[in-house]
């Protein structure tokens, strides 16, 4: 049989029933694995939806199942008199399930000479493996793998209900959720691609690519759509099978423990440049043009077409990275790679690939500053952001100053009751009369304090305050390479007669002062200097060399000058407010102070945070129609955070 039922949604469970019905079994032998199988429901789940049945459990077997468990697992299965299997699980469940129907229909062919129809249900509990679509099974005999793979390894139905996925911690979800997309991906780009294959693994990025960045706060909907492309993926590999990146990840997992999704995530981005780089004369397969037709259909549905936006990818899932300390044996494990999986690569491996392979890992693994905030780290980033606010309520409390929640805050307290799910900062705005006192403080609460250009100690790229944790190591921007720490952003409110174009003249001036400033602090690394010079990219290259030659000795005389400005502003009038060093139009950000007349007090996952009492007109003044959701694929930050440690100063 090679084909499949399938039943995926939130009803897929009745129609389970419904085969079940159908099916009329007079025995069913459950296989499910241990503590996962309660903790997402299932149990309670199945146990209502199989009662009336006689039902046999099975569960002893080891997260790698090995052979001798599928064997006596399939004892098990004839002395239960059974004659439906059902495997509920992550890989493991639904696996060690595929081995005892495989096993035991060739017992039953072995005695009787004839097969016998063992109907084969698979319930995945994870979305990543895709077991529930595949042919093939992973087992360990005498500790070494061996590959079961046969047509009634298959399950004949396929059982993918989006509820039991919801249980899993974040850092699986990813790991499970790349795997899939590697799986597809893989699919892709396989010499045994179809048509068929490429349908499926097409349907599968559609659903996931977009979607597990989303990880941390994936809704249910979210997580139906991963069940969903993990299963098509599943079908995408159950015809092409997998290539490099599952071949090269094997031994991380054995050897090193990295969950399989990590092991794969490791060497991926290396693959992705090198197989879409493949030319015509190194092409495994047999008609190139064909595969670079899936190559760029690939590239397009990705929306990415190198090896550093795959890294880029990886970082942000948290998963790009080998351990700190842990000293990799390279020459055993380029050794361990199972040339068969190879086979499969549209672009063969040699000695120097797998040297710049390795040399690409040992440089993942040491970079720095270049991480992106990974949403591995979201959780306890905003708990620090959080209470980086709390700190800084406190502060104006006791200290008389006044400050309400600005921009994308303001939104999440009203429209969330705090922040944003995929926001990852908080802006306030502080009257100027406050933010000048403020500027003169000295005695912060411990661990806490705050930086400005007004400062002059410290070369800041931001024309405001932040309030910082100075516990904590954060960069925003490379180019500039300053570790403010976890910080909340201050926004003087200006006094001003409401004349726009009047002061849009003033902010123009007094942002680009501030430019030049700032344009004298960045710094180039080496490797961008030289591809602008190879590129020949002129603009990059006077931009660099006047940074570097002209704006880098002028920007305290450029400093001193913005903070005249600066502070010349205290002594501003008016019915208006401005807020100078936001990113919006002019037009959006002048506020009638009569907004600011009464404060409104919101919650804000916690914390009691102040608005101004005219939100509404203001909030709609910049957003238009702030309460309506942006749609799905706009839901995203567009700040480059690099967390460098949330627990300590790291300069
Ligand atoms: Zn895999």
């Amino acid at each position: 049989m090679s084909d499949q039922y399938h039943f995926i949604g939130n009803d897929a469970l009745e129609s389970l029933k419904k085969v079940l019905d159908g099916l009329a079994p007079s025995g069913i032998f459950l296989v499910h694995g241990h503590k996962s199988y309660s903790d997402c429901g299932a149990a309670e789940a199945m146990g209502s939806l199989l009662k009336g049945y006689e039902v046999t459990e099975f569960d002893a077997f080891s997260s790698n199942p090995k052979y001798e468990e599928a064997e006596a697992g399939c004892e098990a299965f004839i002395a239960s008199g059974a004659d439906v299997v059902i495997g509920v699980g992550g890989g493991s469940g639904m696996d060690i399930a595929k081995a005892i129907r495989h096993l035991a229909a060739a017992r039953f062919e072995a005695v009787t000479g004839s097969k016998k129809m063992i109907p084969l249900v698979a319930v995945p509990t994870t979305s990543g493996t895709g077991a529930e679509a595949t042919k093939f099974v992973v087992l360990y005999k005498d500790g070494k793998k061996m590959s079961m793979e046969a047509e009634d390894v298959l399950p004949d139905y396929a059982v993918v209900y989006p509820p039991f996925t919801c249980s899993s911690n974040l850092y699986l979800t990813i790991c499970a959720g790349f795997d899939a997309i590697a799986q597809a991906i893989e699919s892709v780009w396989s010499v045994g691609a179809t048509e068929e294959s490429c349908s499926y693994a097409f349907k599968a990025l559609g659903l996931m690519w977009k979607t597990l960045p989303k990880a941390a706060y994936m809704t249910l909907e979210d997580r139906a759509k991963m069940a969903e492309g993990a299963y098509w993926a599943g079908r995408a590999i159950n015809i092409t099978r997998t290539t490099a990146p599952h071949a090269y990840s094997y031994t991380f997992t054995s050897e090193y423990l990295y969950p399989h999704g990590h092991a794969v995530a490791l060497t991926f981005p290396f693959f992705f440049g090198y197989n879409l780089g493949c030319t015509v004369s190194d092409y495994s397969g047999k008609d190139f043009g064909e595969y670079t037709d899936r190559i760029s259909r690939l590239k397009e549905v990705l929306g990415i077409s190198t090896a550093a936006e795959m890294l880029a990818y990886v970082d942000r899932l948290g998963i790009s990275e080998l351990r700190r300390n842990q000293d990799i044996d390279w020459d055993s494990y380029l050794d361990s790679v199972n040339p068969d999986r190879l086979a499969n690569n549209p672009r063969p491996m040699d000695a120097i690939s797998n040297a710049l392979l390795v040399r690409d890992l040992e440089k993942n693994r040491s970079r720095k500053t270049d991480r992106v905030i990974s949403i591995l780290f979201m959780q306890e980033f905003k708990e620090v952001l959080l209470r980086t606010l709390g700190s800084f309520m406190n502060f104006c409390s006791r200290n008389g100053l006044r400050w309400y929640l600005a921009y994308g805050g303001a939104i999440g307290a009203v429209r969330h009751k705090g922040m944003v799910p995929w926001d990852d900062d908080i802006d306030v705005y502080m009257p100027r009369e406050d933010y000048e006192k403020l500027l003169k403080m000295d005695a912060f609460p411990d661990g806490y304090g705050i930086l400005a250009a007004r400062r002059g100690d410290y070369d800041v790229p931001f024309s405001y305050i932040k309030y910082v944790d100075r516990r904590t190591s954060l960069q925003e921007m490379w180019k500039y390479r300053v570790d403010t720490g976890v910080f909340v952003d201050v926004f003087p409110l200006d006094s001003c007669d409401g004349d726009v174009s009047a002061i849009d003249a003033f902010r123009k001036k007094y942002l680009k002062i501030f430019q030049l400033y700032k344009r004298g602090t960045r710094k180039y690394r080496f490797e961008d200097w030289k591809k602008s010079c190879e590129r020949l990219d002129f603009h990059a290259i006077c931009v660099a060399v006047i940074d570097r030659c002209i704006l880098r000795y002028l920007r305290y005389w450029y400093r001193s000058r913005f903070n005249k400005m600066d502070e010349s502003l205290a002594g501003s009038e008016g019915d208006y407010y401005v807020s100078l060093g936001s990113p919006y139009p002019t037009f959006k950000e002048i506020y009638s102070k009569e907004w600011f007349k009464d404060t409104t007090t919101m919650q804000f996952d916690g914390l009691e945070v102040q608005l101004p009492a005219g939100y509404d007109s203001l909030l709609r003044q910049i957003y238009g129609d702030y309460m309506q959701m942006p749609p799905e694929d706009k839901r995203e930050s567009d700040h480059h955070h690099y967390i460098l440690d949330l627990k300590r100063k790291l300069s």
